[in-house]
């Protein structure tokens, strides 16, 4: 059976992607069939990091949107009582019908209720979905939101959907935040790594994946990244809530300048392989105690 892992964070810009390639590398060195998707679609990043990666596929993504033919509506406002989402717009007064597609999630609905044949479905675009080979491993999936929607979520779906797993193992590297895409990522996690700062930014945001990882009842663990700035609140509140710490990577002002030149796998710090090596021993414990 495949094992799925997320690797999530409250906010940006904590080193959720670094660690989301690390591990995909570290588990692939050991002999791990891995395969790693870039759930981040609104800015997906982790294509960056292979220059000799190969574009194996690339699709589009169209949903579905309605469209009200104002000559046959009788402003009856059945689609709207029909729309949970309430991304229609009925106003007879003024013979308007209208859907907002940034609202809309395409579920069919309002066109089956339609009594008078006025809604019809046409394709909008939200982006694309990518199968890279990128070297080693299973390769790289990548979703791309096209620029303006606003249906990450729906995209992320699809992206799972559209590249069934494959290998033993999946590594999701999530979108930043709490959100509704953060939920579908996490949504079928076997285990969820968090990625956090000891700063207190970083702190406020951990509490809130923290909170939202119990309600979704998700095994999880933490890794503090830029361990040795800030402050020791966050180990403190780790301690209190009986969190496990799955490793902590130091703060490195050299290999901060090589990520930032993209090179994420050259010159390694001795001492972050060690700490990659910690995390992804504790993690296949875990999968293998599923
Ligand atoms: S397709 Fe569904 S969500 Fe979209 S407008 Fe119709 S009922 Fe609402
Ligand atoms: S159900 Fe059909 S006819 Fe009634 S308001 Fe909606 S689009 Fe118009």
């Amino acid at each position: 059976m495949v094992k799925k892992i997320v690797v999530a964070s409250g906010k940006g810009g904590t080193g959720k992607t670094t660690v989301s390639l690390n591990l995909y590398r570290r588990f692939s060195m050991d002999g791990e069939d891995v395969v790693l998707y870039d759930c981040d679609v609104e800015e997906p990043n982790d294509a960056l990091f292979f220059p000799e990666k190969i574009m194996i596929e690339n699709k589009p993504v169209n949903q579905l949107i309605p469209v009200i033919d104002s000559e046959k509506c009788q402003f009856c406002r059945k689609c709207v009582t029909y729309c949970e989402f309430n991304a229609i717009v009925i106003i007879p007064s003024v013979k308007l019908a209208q859907v907002n597609s940034d609202l809309c999630h395409s579920c069919g609905a309002c066109s089956v209720a339609c009594p008078f044949d006025a809604i019809i479905e046409k394709p909008e675009s939200i982006g694309q979905i990518a199968k890279y080979d990128i070297g080693f491993g299973q390769g790289l999936l990548e979703g791309r939101l096209q620029i303006g929607s606003s249906m990450q979520t729906m995209l992320i779906k699809e992206l799972k959907n559209e590249f069934p797993e494959q290998g033993s193992l999946v590594i999701y590297d999530a979108p930043p935040g709490t959100s509704c895409p953060v939920v579908e990522t996490v949504a079928d996690a076997d285990y969820v790594i968090l990625v956090t700062e000891p700063t207190p930014f970083g702190l406020h945001d951990l509490k809130l994946t923290v909170e939202l990882l119990d309600e979704l009842e998700k095994p999880y663990g933490v890794v503090i990244n830029k361990s040795g700035l800030g402050n020791h609140e966050t180990h403190e509140f780790l301690s209190r809530k009986g969190i496990e710490i799955l490793g902590e990577i130091p703060f490195s002002r050299e290999y901060a300048a090589e990520y930032a030149a993209g090179n994420l796998f050259e010159n390694v710090p001795e001492e972050f392989e060690t700490v990659y090596q910690q995390i992804t021993g504790k993690v296949g414990h875990h999968l293998a105690e599923l």
